[in-house]
């Protein structure tokens, strides 16, 4: 898919798949083996740009999430608890140093399953996603510095449960922090996107990893629910919606799992009158459609102070002009295929509600292919604050924008949502970054720039974005018992 505007007209640029190598059906990875599900069932994974099969996954039952639980209390029992912390590192390295080296072929099979750009999968995804484990490869043994004065234990088991929309690079966050603090772990990947989750089960293989100390496996349904309730599991670590996020703290009540989850987001993108305009429109597209929107923290409300609000839609809108949106493989998109025929429909249920709430909506002039599920970058602009669209997560490339006139107001209308993820603040001016980076309730604040993540900075959330921090030392946290 092209633009329409002649001006942005690029050649295809298509990313070759000779390299990747994909079984046409995956089993689960129990206890350092492919197993079969006892359940005997495989669902399809498909590719969101053009809907045709990928591969088929397996869908383990409760059976095979006892077999995967069992086998990780075995391992942490007798070996991973008892193995000195620098030879645990050891295997960390070696397992990013695999990632790295399988770098091209992760990107690309990222690329296919999730409907990301290949662009972002290879230059964000992938390096995230080996840097996560090199960095905490490097605490393993240097947990009494990290926390001094303080003894460290792991939790034991931990229960991972990852969404869709950065599928490798969640892996990397849940499974790097519990293996460096000593826990041994059972992943499940989400229904659409479990191939790189699979992949990273062949370079734990090859890494010589002791057999049961990760555990991945794959379903839909009733396989996270499963691994939530299982008595013997002692951490749980969940990234997914608000939604799901209550249920799994309903399950755990009153038992004596940790949690930490990572839930939905609409945080508010802030822009002053005196800030870097261009580089201002620049981190309003990266923050909310980079990746389609599928991004917990995607910059999705969009505050423009007032006297610049003509001039910041009009670059807006001339900028989205010339974003590139069509299959994920070519190096020059920009925004790629939503991951899947639900999410889309989702999307489109609440573009069509703003529409009738009264919004006026601009979106980007592209055709549109028949096959796949793809979305145009929308913006919608006269919302009011309690207008559907600004108060709910749609997690697609639609941007809300509202203006103000003054700090209080859109401190206040920033923090005016169930949610409190992430927030960027764009203006010249350091008191004022400092003033609003306090009074946001939001986990994260970005100055002057938008979506920018490092393995040593924690991420997480306020309210209904959930509990708990991943990355850095709070990310290593997470998953010790401190006395
Ligand atoms: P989701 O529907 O909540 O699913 C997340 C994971 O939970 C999937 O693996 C899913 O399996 C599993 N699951 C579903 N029902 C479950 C249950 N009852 N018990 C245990 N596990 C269950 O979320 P999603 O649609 O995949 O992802 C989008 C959401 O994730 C958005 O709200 C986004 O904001 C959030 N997110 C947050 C962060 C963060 O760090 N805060 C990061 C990324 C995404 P199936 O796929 O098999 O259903
Ligand atoms: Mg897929």
């Amino acid at each position: 898919m092209t633009s329409k505007n002649k001006n942005w007209e690029y050649s295809p640029s298509l990313e070759g798949t000779g390299h990747i190598k994909l079984k046409k059906k995956y089993d689960l990875f129990i206890n350092g083996k492919w197993v079969k599900s006892s359940s005997k069932k495989y669902f399809k994974t498909i590719n969101p740009n053009d809907e045709k099969l990928i591969a088929e996954i397996s869908h383990a039952n409760q059976k095979d999430v006892d077999l995967a639980v069992n086998s990780a209390r075995k391992a942490y029992d007798t070996v991973w608890s008892k193995m000195p912390a620098n030879e645990r590192g050891k295997y960390i390295y070696r397992i990013a140093r695999i990632m790295q080296e399988r770098a091209k072929e992760l990107a690309v099979i990222e690329s296919l399953d999730s409907g990301k750009p290949i662009r972002e999968a290879r230059d964000i995804d992938i390096p995230l996603a080996c840097n996560h484990f090199f960095y905490y490869a490097g605490w393993a043994d240097k947990l009494d510095y990290a926390f001094p004065n303080r003894k460290t234990k792991p939790l034991g088991v931990a229960g991972q449960i990852i969404p869709w929309n950065f599928p490798l690079l969640m892996a990397a966050w849940k499974i790097a922090p519990a293996l460096a603090a000593g826990n041994t772990v059972v992943l499940k990947p989400a229904e659409t996107t479990s191939l790189t989750a699979l992949k990273l089960a062949e370079i734990i293989e090859e890494s010589g990893l002791p057999a049961g100390v990760v555990n991945i496996i794959t379903g839909h349904g009733d396989t996270g629910a499963s691994i939530v309730n299982h008595p013997d599991i002692n951490k749980i670590a969940f990234t997914g919606s608000t939604g799901v996020g209550k249920i799994i703290q309903k399950a755990i009540a009153g038992t004596d799992k940790k949690a930490t989850l990572e839930l939905g987001g609409k945080s508010a993108n802030i822009i002053f009158d005196d800030a870097p305009l261009d580089q201002a429109i620049e981190g309003i597209v990266n923050g909310i459609f980079f990746n389609q929107g599928h991004v917990c923290c995607a910059g999705s409300r969009l505050f423009v102070q007032e006297n610049i609000a003509d001039k910041v839609i009009r670059k807006l809108k001339h900028r989205m002009k010339s974003l590139v949106v069509g299959n994920p493989l070519d190096k020059n998109t920009d925004v790629g295929a939503i991951n899947s025929k639900e999410q889309l429909h989702i999307i489109n249920k609440y573009i069509k509600l703003g529409k009738k709430e009264g919004a006026e909506i601009y979106q980007s002039e592209c055709s549109i292919p028949k096959k796949g599920f793809f979305c145009p970058p929308t913006i919608f602009t006269n919302v009011a604050q309690s207008s559907i669209i600004v108060q709910e997560e749609i997690f697609g490339p639609v941007l809300t924008i509202q203006t103000f006139r003054t700090v209080d107001e859109v401190i206040q209308k920033a923090n005016n949502t169930p949610f409190g993820l992430a927030a960027g603040v764009w203006t010249d001016k350091g008191s004022r970054i400092f003033n609003l980076t306090t009074k946001l309730k939001a986990g994260v604040v970005w100055a002057n720039t938008y979506n920018k993540f490092d393995p040593a900075s924690p991420f997480g959330g306020y309210k209904e974005s959930g509990f708990g921090r991943e990355g850095g030392m709070h990310g290593l946290s997470a998953y010790l018992k401190l006395s």
